[in-house]
């Protein structure tokens, strides 16, 4: 069998790629590490070297990693409470053919992140947008995760409001896919018994402080998920990404359930989530909850099929 042979220019392109040194007129969006300072790519340090100006969330957080490498470019400051004043000056400077980097302070810009309303602007305004990919805790957390699920929402942040979250919950508990979620030091313990209620029995992936010093990675079921975090107060310290994996495929199997536990499964799960559904059904008729779970989710998927 013949060899595939690249063409001499496409691996040329990859090692002389123009990422080498910043181009008038283009708005660069680098990562940054999440945690281990040597997570910054080369090309990521290429442009911050050679870039006009780079817009920073903080530029007390970017200044010393800049530093760290000898970088001396100018930095000004571009967070929530400020883009919209600051995606203007930058899509000035854009015109100007200036070259400009947005980053935050861990991670992918515009993820969670300041940046999307200057992206925008830039692409608005006719400018070259152009991703420095790298570090980003959604993307190290999934591909540490061992998902059974090929798909993944990201949520992102919950919503602070106990009804918005429900109602986010609620609206992705029956899709097949594993959902991944940020959440703060101070809430995940409460996150995670929430999500145990409204999402039942599936896996969940902890990835804690990724990339440093206490990097903690650990597969559970969802309901013990609670016990685990009051067994060590440590546990609820750091940055958390919490990836459920996708629920198992339903059983369709009602036969091995009596009756009229399945009309009452089939009535309830058109009012409430499956997993209250099972609970309740469980705790009145002693069922197995995780039979329930599975033929409500199978109950719910036909209804919405
Ligand atoms: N733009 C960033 C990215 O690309 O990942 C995310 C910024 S968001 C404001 C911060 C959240 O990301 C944290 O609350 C946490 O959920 C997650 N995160 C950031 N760094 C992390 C780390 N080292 N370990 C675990 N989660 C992290």
């Amino acid at each position: 069998m013949s060899e595939e042979v690249l063409p001499p220019d496409a691996t040329d392109a990859q090692e002389s790629t123009p990422g080498s040194h910043a181009t008038p007129g283009s708005l660069y969006v680098v990562a940054t590490p999440l945690g281990n300072a040597r997570d910054l790519t080369l090309r990521a340090l290429d442009i911050l070297r050679t870039v006009d100006v780079i817009a920073a969330e903080d530029t007390r957080v970017t200044l010393p990693l800049l530093r760290r490498h000898g970088i001396q470019t100018k930095a000004v400051s571009l967070h929530a409470h400020n883009e919209a004043r600051r995606a203007a000056s930058l899509v000035a400077a854009l015109a100007d053919n200036k070259s400009v980097a947005i980053v935050s302070d861990a991670g992918t810009p515009a993820i969670s992140d300041p940046g999307a309303r200057l992206v925008r602007a830039a692409h608005d305004a006719g400018h070259a947008v152009v991703p420095i990919p790298g570090p980003s805790a959604v993307s190290a957390a999934v591909s540490a995760a061992g998902l059974d699920a090929e798909r993944f929402v990201f949520i992102g942040f919950l919503p602070p409001k106990p009804k918005a979250r429900r109602e986010l919950l609620e609206s992705v508990a029956t899709l097949r896919f594993a959902l991944v979620i940020y959440e703060a030091p101070h809430r995940v313990r409460e996150t995670v018994a929430e999500l145990a209620n409204l999402l039942g029995a599936r896996t969940l992936f902890v990835a804690r402080e990724l990339t440093k010093v206490f990097e903690t990675l650990t597969r559970m079921q969802l309901e013990d998920a609670p016990a685990w975090f009051d067994a060590d107060s440590n546990r609820t310290r750091g940055e958390f990404v919490l990836v459920v994996d996708a629920p198992s495929p339903p059983s369709d199997k009602a036969s091995a359930l009596p009756v009229d536990v399945d009309r009452w499964l089939a009535e309830l799960v058109r009012e409430l989530p499956p997993a209250r559904t099972a609970r309740i059904v469980a705790n009145v008729t002693g069922v197995a909850r995780d039979q329930l779970y599975a033929r409500a989710m199978a109950l719910k998927h036909k209804s919405v099929d």
